[in-house]
C-alpha cells in the first residue's frame, strides 16, 4: 500500500522585479520567484497540486508564453518540468487521480500542459477560476496560457464554494476551499500527511507567501 506523503518540488524561478510583484515597491530592484509545486502520494490515487511551468519553458519561453516571457522570465531545465521530476522519484504519471488548480495562471498549469500523460487524472479547480481563466480581463490575459489548458479531454471537475471545503477522498488527508485572494477564487488546500523523507507526520497548512496568494507547506 502506497504511503500518505507530501513531496515538494521547484520548477525553477521567474526572474522579474519587485515593483511586478508588489505594485511600486522596491521599484527596479530584481527579484527570482521560485515556483513550486506538489505531490501528496495516496493509496487511492496520487494528488498533484498545480505542476509548476509548462515544459516549453525550459527550451521557449517566448514562443509559448508570448511577450509576458520578456518581463516575467521563466529560468528552468527540461528535468525541472513536471514530467521528469514525477519519473526522477518513480512516480507513473498513469497513477495520478487528481490534479489539482489552485488557480490557472501560467506558473502553475505544467501538468495541464502534458494532460496526455496523465491518462486517469481528473483536475479539480475552482468554477469561478475557471469561467475567468477562459474569459480573463484584458489587463491579465497574458498571465492566461490557453494553450495549456484549453483543449479536449480535460477532465474538469469544478468545485463551488462551500464552508467545511471539498475533501478529495473523504479522509481529511487533503481538503480544498474557495478563498479570495491572488484570485477572486482561488483554491486552497490543506494537507495532512507525511513529509517524504520524515519519519513524522506532520500537518501543513496554508500560508500566505509573497502577494499573499499562493499557498506553501510548512512540513517540508
Ligand atoms: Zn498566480
Amino acid at each position: 500500500m502506497t504511503d500518505v506523503r507530501m513531496y515538494m518540488f521547484q520548477c525553477g524561478v521567474i526572474r522579474q522585479h519587485w515593483h511586478d510583484l508588489m505594485m511600486n515597491q522596491r521599484l527596479g530592484e530584481p527579484v527570482e520567484v521560485p515556483i513550486p509545486w506538489y505531490l501528496v502520494t495516496h493509496p487511492r490515487g496520487h494528488i498533484l497540486i498545480d505542476g509548476g511551468n509548462a515544459p516549453e519553458c525550459a527550451t521557449d519561453p517566448r514562443g509559448h508564453w508570448g511577450e509576458v516571457a520578456e518581463k516575467f522570465v521563466p529560468v528552468m531545465s527540461a528535468e525541472q518540468a513536471c514530467l521528469p521530476q514525477l519519473e526522477a522519484i518513480g512516480i507513473d504519471p498513469a497513477d495520478v487521480r487528481v490534479i489539482v488548480q489552485s488557480h490557472l495562471h501560467l506558473d502553475h498549469t505544467g501538468a495541464l500542459a502534458v494532460f496526455d500523460r496523465f491518462p486517469n487524472a481528473r483536475v479539480l479547480a475552482t468554477r469561478a477560476e475557471f469561467e475567468y481563466a477562459h474569459a480573463p480581463d484584458w489587463h491579465v490575459e497574458p498571465a492566461y496560457i490557453s494553450a495549456d489548458f484549453v483543449k479536449p479531454g480535460i477532465r474538469w471537475d469544478l468545485l463551488e464554494p462551500t464552508d467545511d471545503g471539498y475533501d478529495v477522498y473523504g479522509d481529511g488527508v487533503v481538503r480544498l476551499w474557495q478563498t479570495p485572494g491572488h484570485r477572486r477564487a482561488t483554491c486552497r488546500w490543506r494537507s495532512r500527511c507525511r513529509a517524504a523523507g520524515r519519519t513524522r507526520s506532520r500537518s501543513t497548512r496554508p500560508t500566505p507567501w509573497s502577494t499573499g496568494t499562493r499557498t506553501a507547506c510548512r512540513a517540508c
